[in-house]
């Protein structure tokens, strides 16, 4: 943002009024008017309030990158599940992958009985190495399906491919980009031309910007909508799996305006941390979590560590459970 002075205006004056309102502003030399950069980190400000302020006579808003995402703050359904900006937390939550037709039901009603709506889980599942587990692929789709189904839960699970955009969106209701693939631009054309609404993970290097860029190119592709999700970030410290960052949770969130999620379970990366940092994320201005759960972690075929038992998501949602009742 510029803000343009009249010519003979108390500079020092109008930086002090700026500043009560939270503006940091570098001024700008040499131009026909006196003119101060207002710096991103800034309080966000209306520009019919700054063109009030005494000695302002111009406030030019560079375009923004990403106009449809700023324009995206209200919720967006999964199925019938809100999630975002003035509805209530949501919890989705489910396996790392789906291991068996068997393992998947289960788990659905379990997550459902501990207050989950929406049923995650990997059938195509992105991973580091090319020896672990990949996933069932098309056969989950089908289990998930019915076990979301059985459970009265939404579903939305991984697209890693823009082959598998298609089929993927006839079983799920919320289709999901890995932090891994944030930025395959092709993937999330093809899986925003279903329609569908995104579940978009933040790269594990990707910069606020990049990320909302990432969303941008959902909702001008034809994405329903795009939830993001904060799941930590590749840092110096392999103290935890990832660095979670709720700084950027809080700025996408208030300043923002846009729906997120956090996922605790990828940024610790272990299970004892998942219950306190839920709670700072949903603090921070998260609209729900995404928890990774299984009923025996130590077999777990993938991210067993940071698995939760059911009966810990339950005790973790439980005061949100009993506050929307
Ligand atoms: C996942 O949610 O299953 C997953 C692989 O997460 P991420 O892309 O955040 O690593
Ligand atoms: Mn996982």
């Amino acid at each position: 943002m510029i803000v343009t002075l009249e010519q003979g205006a108390d500079l020092a004056a109008v930086r002090r009024e700026l500043a009560r309102r939270g503006l940091w502003v570098t001024p700008l030399v040499g131009g026909p008017s006196p003119q101060l950069a207002v710096r991103a980190d800034s309080t966000p400000a209306r520009r019919e309030d700054l063109l009030a302020v005494p000695g302002v006579i111009g406030v030019a808003e560079p375009p923004s990158e990403h106009p449809r995402v700023d324009a995206a703050r209200a919720p967006v359904r999964f199925g019938e599940v809100a999630i975002g900006p003035g509805a209530r937390h949501v919890l989705v939550a489910g396996p790392c992958a789906v291991e068996s037709e068997e393992q998947i039901d289960r788990l659905a009603q379990a997550v459902a009985r501990a207050g989950a709506r929406v049923l995650r889980g990997g059938a195509f599942k992105p991973r580091s190495s090319p020896y672990s587990f990949q996933g069932h692929g098309v056969a989950a789709l089908g289990w998930l399906r019915d076990a979301a189904r059985r459970a009265g839960l939404a579903l939305v699970t991984e697209v890693t491919s823009p082959d598998d955009a298609e089929i993927v969106a006839t079983h799920a209701d919320a289709l999901q980009i890995g932090s891994r693939n944030m930025q395959s631009f092709r993937l999330l054309e093809a899986v925003a031309r279903t329609g569908r609404p995104l579940l978009l993970k933040r790269g594990m290097s990707a910069t606020v910007e990049e990320w909302l860029l990432a969303a941008e190119y959902g909702l001008l592709h034809g994405a329903a909508g795009v939830v993001l999700c904060e799941r930590g970030l590749r840092s110096f410290d392999a103290a935890t799996r990832n660095l979670l960052d709720l700084g950027s949770v809080a700025l996408v969130a208030h300043v923002h305006g846009l729906p997120v999620l956090v996922d605790p379970s990828h940024a610790l990366g272990r299970r004892d941390l998942i219950a306190p940092l839920a709670r700072a994320s949903l603090a921070a201005g998260a609209h729900g979590l995404v928890i990774e759960v299984h009923d025996d972690p130590g077999a777990a075929l993938s991210d067993g560590p940071q698995a939760l038992h059911p009966d810990e998501l339950a005790t973790l949602w439980a005061p949100e459970r009993e506050s929307a009742s």
